[in-house]
């Protein structure tokens, strides 16, 4: 029988080989399980981040593990050099799932803003007729669209960006919820789109004002730009709606979709448009390898089914009510704000007696709950949507017990 290594031997190996571009938590998983995850000396958890929101179906979920794996018995790449029996049954189900009238699928979330940027700079020259190389996109202040050279390039935060410039230039960034800067910035007839996050996760989980969305829609509609939602952590059922979007009743011109869109088995990403936007884009002028694979067709159809079949946003809503009314209920001056939406939530902690979010962290994780802290002093608080209500109640328990033995 193989070696069993421990939890310090697993974070050592990781340590001395891999790359040290992650700082993770000292919990070491071998098994998931729903809303729970084990590790390797057998110590249950709930999982409160979700990975990043990717998990929305909770772990390892049988049918869409299950579409993987009937999938990958059969036939798992063909590269787009030919056809295959998945991908159009995918992209007919996704298109009419969210509306739109064509799909381009990608791989991860960089990968599909990436392809949204692409799209809409296509659109200006093609469509809108910005001057060659003249179209620009509005970004906002805190966002986090993901890690390659140009995204990074429009980032405000110095640990994405710092040293790897030069940067892609068109990109003007305003700041976040503030819809006047939109305005003052659309008036630039090279504005070729807004490429916003309805809530910014990464950030924070900074919600902006009701009426935001909408606002910058019809502001983008009024220029003749196009609003593009990155959707990739907010999306799929995770704020209590398909979308996040949804809560104001906007149809971005572009969606992207990532994470979520895999359920957690599998990395999916998609760009969501209609033809006028779509069908700029010809054949050879953009793709990817494993873009739209037989087994990311497949598996996302599950994925899609199980948000629906299982009722998770209506689940997403109810329970997210209940734990930011829960967390609020914690007598503690550790806990400054509670904000979110759905079961997308954020604590800000307060640092008491040299005590920080990152001990909270630890602290949690010891009585069986693991989140993960962002920006120092937020922990975003994220279990899949198929947690019961009594398990969520169980949840918040450790989180109060935590808060509570941090003094
Ligand atoms: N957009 C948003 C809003 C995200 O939150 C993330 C990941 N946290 C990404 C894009 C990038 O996704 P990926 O890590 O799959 O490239």
């Amino acid at each position: 029988m193989a070696e069993r290594l421990s939890s310090e031997q697993l974070i050592e190996l990781e340590h001395h080989h891999g790359a040290h571009n992650y700082h993770p938590l000292p919990v070491v998983l071998e098994r998931g399980e729903g809303v729970y995850v084990w590790d390797v000396e057998g110590k249950k958890y709930f999982d409160f981040l979700s990975a990043y929101s990717a998990v929305n179906q909770g772990h390892c979920h049988p049918r869409i593990v299950d579409a993987m794996v009937d999938q990958a018995r059969r036939l798992t790449l063909t590269s787009r050099a030919f056809y295959n029996d998945s991908l159009g049954v995918f992209e007919k189900y996704v298109t009419e799932f969210f509306g739109y009238d064509k799909v381009l699928p990608m791989n991860t979330g960089a990968e599909a803003v990436e392809t949204a940027i692409k799209l809409t700079r296509k659109w200006a020259y093609l469509v809108k007729g910005i001057a060659e190389n003249q179209a620009k996109i509005i970004v906002c202040d805190g966002n986090f669209h993901g890690r390659t050279t140009t995204i990074i390039g429009f980032s405000d935060d110095p640990s994405a960006y710092a040293n790897y410039g030069p940067f892609t230039p068109g990109f003007i960034r305003i700041p976040y919820n503030d819809i006047p800067a939109l305005e003052e910035a659309l008036k630039d007839p090279n504005v070729a789109g807004f490429l916003v996050e309805p809530i910014q996760g990464e950030a924070g989980v900074y919600v902006p004002a009701e009426g935001y969305l909408k606002k910058a829609f019809d502001a983008c509609k009024a220029s003749n730009v196009l609003f593009i939602a990155d959707e990739v952590q907010t999306g799929i059922a995770r704020t209590g709606k398909l979308l996040a979007v949804n809560h104001e009743d906007i149809k971005p011109d572009l969606i992207i979709l990532g994470k979520a869109l895999g359920g957690g088995v599998f990395p999916v990403s998609a760009v969501l448009a209609n033809n006028e936007i779509m069908l700029t884009i010809k054949p050879g002028e953009h793709g990817s390898t494993f873009g739209g694979n037989p087994i990311a067709a497949r598996v996302a159809i599950a994925a899609l089914k199980v948000i629906q079949d299982e009722n998770l946003i209506e689940r997403a809503e109810t329970l997210g009510n209940i734990f930011r009314e829960e967390i609020r209920k914690i007598d503690n001056p550790m806990i400054e704000l509670v904000r979110g939406k759905g079961l997308l939530n954020a604590v800000i902690i307060k640092p008491t007696n040299g005590k920080e979010a990152w001990d909270v962290c630890l602290k949690m994780a010891e009585n069986g709950l693991i989140a993960k802290p962002t920006h120092g002093h937020i922990i975003r608080f994220a279990p899949p949507l198929v947690i019961t209500e009594r398990q969520l109640l169980e949840a918040v328990e450790i989180i109060k017990k935590s808060i509570l033995e941090m003094s």
